[in-house]
Protein backbone atom coordinates (compact mmCIF):
# COMPACT_ATOMS: atom_id res chain seq x y z
CA UNK A 1 0.00 0.00 0.00
CA UNK A 2 1.56 3.37 -0.78
CA UNK A 3 1.69 5.62 2.00
CA UNK A 4 -0.26 8.59 0.68
CA UNK A 5 0.86 11.13 3.93
CA UNK A 6 4.42 10.56 2.91
CA UNK A 7 4.14 11.05 -0.66
CA UNK A 8 2.21 14.28 0.27
CA UNK A 9 5.35 15.53 0.54
CA UNK A 10 6.54 16.36 -2.75
CA UNK A 11 3.24 17.95 -3.92
CA UNK A 12 3.98 21.45 -4.24
CA UNK A 13 1.11 24.06 -3.89
CA UNK A 14 2.43 26.63 -6.87
CA UNK A 15 -1.35 27.89 -6.71
CA UNK A 16 -1.25 29.71 -3.48
CA UNK A 17 2.65 30.59 -4.15
CA UNK A 18 3.58 34.49 -2.71
CA UNK A 19 6.46 36.03 -4.85
CA UNK A 20 9.87 35.57 -2.79
CA UNK A 21 11.76 32.61 -1.47
CA UNK A 22 10.11 29.11 -0.10
CA UNK A 23 11.95 26.13 1.58
CA UNK A 24 10.63 22.89 1.50
CA UNK A 25 12.33 19.86 2.96
CA UNK A 26 11.60 16.30 1.78
CA UNK A 27 13.22 13.06 3.08
CA UNK A 28 13.94 9.85 0.43
CA UNK A 29 13.94 6.62 2.43
CA UNK A 30 12.67 3.00 2.11
CA UNK A 31 9.01 3.95 1.82
CA UNK A 32 9.99 5.94 -1.77
CA UNK A 33 11.23 3.13 -3.56
CA UNK A 34 8.26 1.36 -2.46
CA UNK A 35 6.58 3.25 -4.77
CA UNK A 36 8.95 3.46 -7.59
CA UNK A 37 10.24 0.22 -7.13
CA UNK A 38 14.34 -0.38 -8.26
CA UNK A 39 16.23 -3.59 -7.77
CA UNK A 40 19.31 -1.47 -7.70
CA UNK A 41 17.65 0.19 -4.39
CA UNK A 42 17.17 -2.00 -0.84
CA UNK A 43 17.18 1.15 1.07
CA UNK A 44 17.61 5.64 1.08
CA UNK A 45 18.17 7.84 3.53
CA UNK A 46 18.60 11.35 1.67
CA UNK A 47 17.52 14.53 2.93
CA UNK A 48 16.28 17.40 -0.07
CA UNK A 49 15.99 20.81 0.45
CA UNK A 50 14.00 22.75 -2.15
CA UNK A 51 14.34 25.90 -2.56
CA UNK A 52 11.25 27.76 -4.48
CA UNK A 53 12.17 31.26 -5.97
CA UNK A 54 8.11 32.19 -7.22
CA UNK A 55 8.55 35.47 -9.70
CA UNK A 56 5.09 35.36 -10.62
CA UNK A 57 5.26 33.32 -14.06
CA UNK A 58 8.31 31.54 -13.40
CA UNK A 59 9.26 29.41 -10.16
CA UNK A 60 12.75 28.58 -9.90
CA UNK A 61 13.50 25.06 -8.14
CA UNK A 62 16.29 24.40 -6.39
CA UNK A 63 16.95 20.83 -5.12
CA UNK A 64 19.94 20.17 -3.03
CA UNK A 65 20.34 16.54 -2.31
CA UNK A 66 22.38 14.57 0.49
CA UNK A 67 22.73 11.59 1.74
CA UNK A 68 23.22 8.05 0.02
CA UNK A 69 21.29 5.15 -1.21
CA UNK A 70 21.86 1.44 -0.06
CA UNK A 71 22.69 -1.06 -2.97
CA UNK A 72 24.52 -4.01 -3.50
CA UNK A 73 28.10 -4.41 -4.30
CA UNK A 74 28.27 -6.25 -7.66
CA UNK A 75 31.31 -8.14 -6.36
CA UNK A 76 30.60 -9.45 -2.78
CA UNK A 77 26.82 -9.03 -3.49
CA UNK A 78 26.67 -7.55 0.44
CA UNK A 79 24.81 -4.13 1.02
CA UNK A 80 26.83 -0.62 0.42
CA UNK A 81 26.21 2.78 0.27
CA UNK A 82 26.35 4.89 -2.44
CA UNK A 83 26.91 8.44 -1.60
CA UNK A 84 24.71 11.06 -2.92
CA UNK A 85 25.65 14.58 -3.15
CA UNK A 86 24.00 16.40 -6.07
CA UNK A 87 22.62 20.04 -7.16
CA UNK A 88 19.72 19.93 -9.30
CA UNK A 89 17.73 22.74 -11.01
CA UNK A 90 14.34 22.94 -12.78
CA UNK A 91 12.05 25.84 -13.77
CA UNK A 92 8.59 26.06 -14.19
CA UNK A 93 7.07 28.67 -17.21
CA UNK A 94 3.47 29.69 -16.99
CA UNK A 95 2.01 29.82 -20.12
CA UNK A 96 -1.47 30.05 -21.56
CA UNK A 97 -1.69 27.07 -23.35
CA UNK A 98 -0.18 23.60 -21.96
CA UNK A 99 3.14 22.90 -24.22
CA UNK A 100 5.43 20.36 -24.17
CA UNK A 101 9.37 21.62 -23.37
CA UNK A 102 12.12 19.81 -25.24
CA UNK A 103 14.22 21.50 -22.53
CA UNK A 104 14.57 18.80 -19.79
CA UNK A 105 15.22 21.23 -17.07
CA UNK A 106 12.29 23.62 -18.03
CA UNK A 107 8.66 22.92 -17.56
CA UNK A 108 5.33 24.56 -19.17
CA UNK A 109 2.55 24.97 -16.80
CA UNK A 110 -1.08 27.15 -17.14
CA UNK A 111 -2.85 28.45 -14.84
CA UNK A 112 -4.69 24.72 -14.38
CA UNK A 113 -1.65 23.84 -12.61
CA UNK A 114 -2.71 24.57 -9.12
CA UNK A 115 -0.35 21.44 -7.73
CA UNK A 116 3.15 20.63 -8.93
CA UNK A 117 4.63 17.11 -7.66
CA UNK A 118 8.57 16.88 -7.84
CA UNK A 119 8.41 13.10 -6.83
CA UNK A 120 9.39 11.43 -10.49
CA UNK A 121 12.08 14.58 -10.72
CA UNK A 122 13.33 13.43 -7.63
CA UNK A 123 13.33 9.66 -8.16
CA UNK A 124 15.40 10.69 -11.91
CA UNK A 125 17.96 13.37 -10.19
CA UNK A 126 18.65 10.25 -7.95
CA UNK A 127 19.03 7.16 -10.46
CA UNK A 128 21.86 8.83 -12.55
CA UNK A 129 24.34 8.84 -9.45
CA UNK A 130 24.16 5.29 -9.55
CA UNK A 131 27.57 4.20 -11.26
CA UNK A 132 27.37 1.73 -14.29
CA UNK A 133 29.61 -0.41 -11.71
CA UNK A 134 28.66 -0.87 -7.81
CA UNK A 135 31.11 -1.58 -5.57
CA UNK A 136 32.37 -1.03 -2.22
CA UNK A 137 35.59 0.97 -2.40
CA UNK A 138 37.65 -0.71 0.25
CA UNK A 139 39.08 2.65 1.35
CA UNK A 140 37.69 2.17 4.77
CA UNK A 141 36.61 -0.18 7.06
CA UNK A 142 32.56 0.80 6.28
CA UNK A 143 33.36 0.59 2.99
CA UNK A 144 34.80 -3.12 2.46
CA UNK A 145 33.70 -6.00 0.65
CA UNK A 146 32.86 -9.07 2.45
CA UNK A 147 36.46 -11.31 2.60
CA UNK A 148 35.00 -14.31 3.07
CA UNK A 149 32.96 -13.65 -0.43
CA UNK A 150 36.15 -12.51 -1.95
CA UNK A 151 37.76 -15.52 -1.11
CA UNK A 152 35.19 -17.69 -2.37
CA UNK A 153 35.16 -15.95 -5.83
CA UNK A 154 39.00 -16.04 -6.03
CA UNK A 155 39.24 -19.80 -5.67
CA UNK A 156 36.14 -20.29 -7.91
CA UNK A 157 38.24 -18.14 -10.48
CA UNK A 158 41.35 -20.13 -9.87
CA UNK A 159 39.07 -23.72 -10.54
CA UNK A 160 38.09 -22.52 -13.59
CA UNK A 161 41.32 -21.25 -15.03
CA UNK A 162 42.92 -24.68 -13.90
CA UNK A 163 42.76 -26.93 -17.90
CA UNK A 164 40.78 -29.76 -16.88
CA UNK A 165 39.78 -32.85 -19.13
CA UNK A 166 35.92 -33.70 -19.04
CA UNK A 167 35.81 -37.17 -18.55
CA UNK A 168 32.47 -37.62 -19.57
CA UNK A 169 33.42 -36.12 -22.97
CA UNK A 170 35.59 -38.53 -23.45
CA UNK A 171 33.26 -41.36 -22.76
CA UNK A 172 31.35 -40.07 -25.07
CA UNK A 173 33.56 -40.06 -27.88
CA UNK A 174 34.84 -43.69 -26.98
CA UNK A 175 31.04 -44.72 -26.95
CA UNK A 176 30.90 -43.61 -30.54
CA UNK A 177 34.12 -45.46 -31.80
CA UNK A 178 32.86 -48.66 -30.32
CA UNK A 179 29.68 -48.20 -32.32
ZN1 LIG B 1 31.73 -5.58 -2.04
Amino acid sequence: MEDKTYFKQFDINISSLKIGKHNFDMQVDKTFFEKHVNEDIIDADILIKLIVTCEGNVIDMDFDMQGYLVSTCDICLEEMQIPVSKHENLVLKKVDQPRISDDEDIVYITEHDYKFNVEQYIYEYLMVTIPIRKEHSNKNDNDRCNPLMLELIHKNQEQSQEPHYDSRWDALKKLKLEE
